[in-house]
């Protein structure tokens, strides 16, 4: 029987798709993108498809130490062979700086609450992210939201999700052990499979069933293998 999430003491929270819903902002960044050129689009798909290369050497156990978010910067300078400095400008602009504009109307509001209200009751939270994630949660109104922020590209040197890196190190920084923790995510493949390998109880959003780390679904622990 997994407990009621009320009964974690600390509760670690993924940002993107989980704090807002994903697709609205991401068909508004399309359609400013279809004004952009095909230079911006060509830098935006290139590292965004690195990431999901660094992800799946997360998956893979394969990942190189360093940090995954300029590592993504690099990769993509090389392959398109521009300098580093355009790559991480265009990135900044198109995937914070612009999409921060449109990131408030589509917030979960109702698992915004529930953070809010377990924090009333003395629970702990802290927000672990894949990407930098200060000017999101500023255009998210939510900095107040927790008590730390992990986020790769943040001076953090992490693996990404589903390698449990970060979430081991903000249950750390709680002073929390892993069975005191409760994941919220949007990707079991990233999120849950992350929770699973922590050692910690994972709810998939949007939604409110909550699996422990012996009951995540069967890809996960095929993934995990
Ligand atoms: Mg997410």
């Amino acid at each position: 029987m997994v407990s009621p999430q009320s009964d974690f003491t600390a509760w670690l929270i993924d940002l993107d798709g989980t704090l807002y819903r994903q697709l609205p902002v991401k068909l508004a960044m399309a359609a400013e993108l279809c004004f952009a050129g095909t230079s911006v689009w060509r830098v935006i798909s290139t590292f965004r498809r690195e990431h999901e290369q660094i992800r799946e050497a997360a998956r893979n156990g394969t990942a190189r130490s360093g940090n995954p978010f300029h590592d993504q910067l690099k990769a993509t300078a090389r392959k398109l062979d521009l300098p580093i400095t355009t790559v991480e400008h265009t990135v900044t602009q198109w995937m914070f700086d612009r999409p921060s504009r449109w990131l408030k109307h589509f917030r979960r509001k109702s698992l915004i609450r529930e953070i809010r209200e377990f924090r009333r009751a003395g629970g702990r939270t802290a927000l672990v992210s894949d990407y930098p994630a200060r000017t999101k949660i500023m255009a998210l109104g939510i900095a107040d939201l927790f008590d730390e922020v992990v986020a790769s590209g943040d001076a953090e040197d992490l693996r990404l999700k589903p390698a449990p890196d970060g979430f081991l190190l903000a249950a750390s920084r709680l002073g929390v052990s892993p069975g005191e923790c409760l994941v919220i995510g949007d990707r079991s493949d990233a999120d849950g499979l992350a929770a699973r390998q922590a050692g910690m109880a994972f709810r998939k959003v949007p939604g409110s069933v909550i699996t422990d780390s012996s009951t995540q679904p069967a890809h996960a622990a095929v993934a995990a293998s």
